[in-house]
């Protein structure tokens, strides 16, 4: 049994202490998280004060958005795993749609990326989707099998539990369309597919893969019933920490 996968993308939102008063709405509003895994994914400057703000709650773990490679080095504005380890941090995205798109990320970088987060002891949520143009000329399964099995090449087999996968299609990232459940079951059904040839049946049936893109509470509770969708990846409606916990609740009533 998969525990389902909440986390709130940020991006390059909210000062630390718009995170701190964010956190005490969101916290007063979700109450008890039960049977789900929940991660806030803040700008690098919000980390510190929001893994303190945590400490007692175990079900809420805090993430980065972006580290590089190395373990540390002349690579100015960068941070390392080693970095965010020693400030709690659980989770760290990569290969996020705007930073292939907006800052050249490859899926070799991704896959570098993807292994140093693995040794500084953090769990990667491998970003992965098609452009509209790729879906529309049937390119789903070539660009997504690609994705993966080059962000996963060379990943040991023990490792390989930890990954999250993010299926985000980047037509429906910050759009306001969605895919709609049967699209994204059967995207996700293909991704778990692709995952078995390559770790095998018993660790792909572990390895999580959330949903992202457009994702709010009037849609969650439908995507979060499908067999394969084990949680979600939220932007733009994770901003609002009373949408997010909504997101929340939804899923938990998808859950019973
Ligand atoms: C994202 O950027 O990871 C994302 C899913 O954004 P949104 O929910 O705003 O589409």
């Amino acid at each position: 049994m998969r525990k389902k996968i909440l986390a709130a993308n940020w991006k390059m939102n909210l000062t630390h202490s718009e995170a701190l008063s964010y956190f005490e709405t969101f916290l007063s509003e979700i109450g008890q998280v039960n049977d789900l895994e929940v991660v806030i994914i803040p700008p690098f400057t919000a980390i510190p004060a929001l893994v303190l703000a945590s400490e007692k709650m175990p079900a809420i773990r805090i993430g980065a958005q972006n580290m590089h490679w190395e373990k540390s080095g002349a690579f100015t504005g960068e941070v390392s795993g080693a970095m965010l380890r020693a400030l709690y941090v659980k989770y760290v995205i990569v290969g996020h749609s705007e930073r292939r798109m907006l800052f050249g990320e490859t899926d070799e970088i991704v896959n570098r990326k993807t292994k140093a987060a693995l040794e500084a002891g953090l769990r990667p949520i491998l970003c992965v989707g098609e452009t509209l143009q790729e879906r529309d000329s049937n390119l789903i399964e070539k660009v997504l099998r690609k994705q993966i099995s080059e962000g996963l090449e060379d990943v040991a087999p023990k490792d390989q539990p930890e990954i999250v996968v993010a299926y985000e299609p980047i037509w429906a990232i910050g759009t306001g369309r969605t895919a709609n459940p049967a699209e994204a079951e059967q995207a996700h059904a293909f991704i778990r597919s692709v995952l078995s040839e390559l770790c095998g049946a018993p660790t792909a049936d572990r390895i999580r893969i959330q949903y992202g893109g457009s994702v709010k509470p009037e849609n969650a509770e439908d995507l979060m019933r499908q067999k394969n969708i084990d949680g979600a990846l939220v932007g733009g409606a994770s901003l609002d920490p009373r949408s997010f916990a909504r997101i929340i609740w939804r899923t938990e009533a998808a859950l019973s």
